[in-house]
Parts: structure tokens; sequence; C-alpha cells
């Protein structure tokens, strides 16, 4: 399962005069298992925010979310999360990258890797699996940080503007290879982008937010066929 129901969760960040800049108004949604759900809206209404508050990585002032019915508080493996850019470790290589959060999780060094080498296939990246992140193009740079967030086998994969840096043609092969990767592994991906067309061709559901303070304007289901 991987169920995210947020409740009426509020966000301030405090600035340096004093003032607090309201990120997260009052959000609640629900999320269903298996859903693939994007984020969209203009820049600072809250997006990252969002997705780093469902991860565990900022506590919201008030309101709650909850995942399964349990609530989050922290980051956990139940959650993988992919960046825009620069994600991976620079130092080590594609393999060891992958097994990172396997070995993290206390599974054996044969486990993790027979983990890695699972979703490293997945993403078609086998034979660089002894490559260092510079070695490769932003592109298979992304794969890998896919194969990596998957590794810990998450119910629920994060994603923020993942393909963001990327240039069309590029993107729009990993968009496909995603949807792919989602059809195959049958988790809840929460993905923000500030691309419409991206957003309709990935998404089950487009949530759209208004600028400050964070809101949510409008839920769209989007019904089109899926290639
Ligand atoms: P988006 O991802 O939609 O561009 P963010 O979630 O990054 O929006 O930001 C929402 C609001 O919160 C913005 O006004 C931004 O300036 C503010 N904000 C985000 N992160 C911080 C932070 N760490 N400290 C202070 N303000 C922040
Ligand atoms: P980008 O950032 O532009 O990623 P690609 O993902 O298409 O674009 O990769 C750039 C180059 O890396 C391509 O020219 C391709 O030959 C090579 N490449 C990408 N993925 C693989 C792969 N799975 N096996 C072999 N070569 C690859």
């Amino acid at each position: 399962m991987g169920e995210v129901k947020i409740s009426d969760v509020s966000l301030a960040f405090d600035k340096e005069n004093g003032e607090s800049t309201l990120a997260l108004d009052n959000v609640s949604l629900e999320i269903r298992d298996k859903e693939f759900i994007c984020f969209i809206g203009p820049s600072g209404c809250g997006k990252t925010t969002l997705l780093r508050t469902i991860a565990g990585l900022e506590t919201p002032d008030s309101g709650e979310i909850t995942l399964d019915g349990e609530r989050i508080t922290v980051p956990d493996s139940k959650r993988g999360m992919v960046f825009q850019e620069y994600s991976l470790f620079p130092w080590n290589t594609v393999i060891q990258n992958i097994t990172f959060g396997p070995r993290m999780q206390g599974m054996s060094k044969g486990e993790s890797l027979e983990r890695a080498e699972k979703y490293l296939k997945l993403v078609g990246l086998e034979q660089f699996r002894n490559s260092y992140p510079y070695e490769l193009s932003g592109g298979m740079r992304q794969r890998v940080a896919i194969a990596r967030a998957l590794a810990n086998e998450p119910k629920v994969l994060l994603m923020d503007e993942p393909f963001g840096a990327l240039d069309a043609q590029t993107r729009n092969t990993l968009q496909n290879e995603l949807l792919d990767v989602w059809a195959k592994n049958q988790i809840t991906i929460v993905f923000v982008t500030h691309s419409v067309d991206e957003a309709v061709f990935l998404a089950d559901k487009i949530v759209v937010m208004t600028a400050r303070p964070g809101k949510i304007k409008k839920v769209i289901n989007v019904e089109l066929p899926r290639p």
C-alpha cells in the first residue's frame, strides 16, 4: 500500500527580519495507492515544501500527513526521493550509489547488490555499474537516481522536477521510461513539475496550487489513453 493522507497541513518559514512566509496554508488531499499524481503551480507556491513534508524532511506547524495510516515524522525507506539534479554521491560508482539505501536498511552486502542490480537493469544501465556519475550524461544520471530511489522498494516515490534539467528529447524518453517503471512496480508516484505538458502526459491526477500562501486551487482527473 502507498496511501498518503494530507490533513490541514500548514507550514511557515521564518525569515531573517522576524516575519514569516506561509508556504502551505491548510492543505488537505488524499493520494490513493498506486496513483500517479502531479503538483503544478507557479514558482514559490509550495510544491517542493509539500513534497519535502511528505518525505519527512519538513515538519508541518499544524495538521498531519499519514502514509497508510501512520503519521509521517521523519524520512524513512518507505518513501524514495528523486531531485532535479546533483543527488548522486559523486565519489561513488553507480552500483555503490544504488546499494547505499539497502545497506542503510541493514541488508547484507550480497542482498543489497542483488537489489541494486535488479533496478540498474530496470533503467537499462547494467554496463555502467562501475562508472562514476561525472562520466554519465544527464539523462543517465537521472536514471541512476531513479534506480537508487527504487532500490529501497519504497511505497511512494517522490520526485521534484526530476527531468527539469534535461533537454526536451531526453526528457521525453525519461518520461516514457518512468511510466514503464510505474506500471511494472505498482507504486504511488508524487511528482512536482511546473510544466503543464509534463503533468498531463504523466499523471492520473493533477493538483494545481496557487501562489502565496500555497493552497490547492483545483484537482483535475486526467483521462487520457496511456501510451
Ligand atoms: P515551489 O516548489 O512551488 O517553487 P517552495 O516550496 O520551494 O515552492 O517555496 C514555497 C515558499 O516558501 C516560497 O515563498 C519560498 O520562498 C519559501 N521557502 C521555501 N523553502 C524555504 C526555506 N528553507 N526557508 C525560507 N523560506 C523558504
Ligand atoms: P542524455 O542526457 O542526453 O541522457 P541519453 O540518455 O540518450 O541522453 O544518453 C546520452 C548518450 O549516452 C547516448 O548517446 C547514448 O549512446 C548513451 N547511452 C544512454 N543510455 C545508454 C545505455 N543504456 N546503454 C548504452 N549507452 C547509453
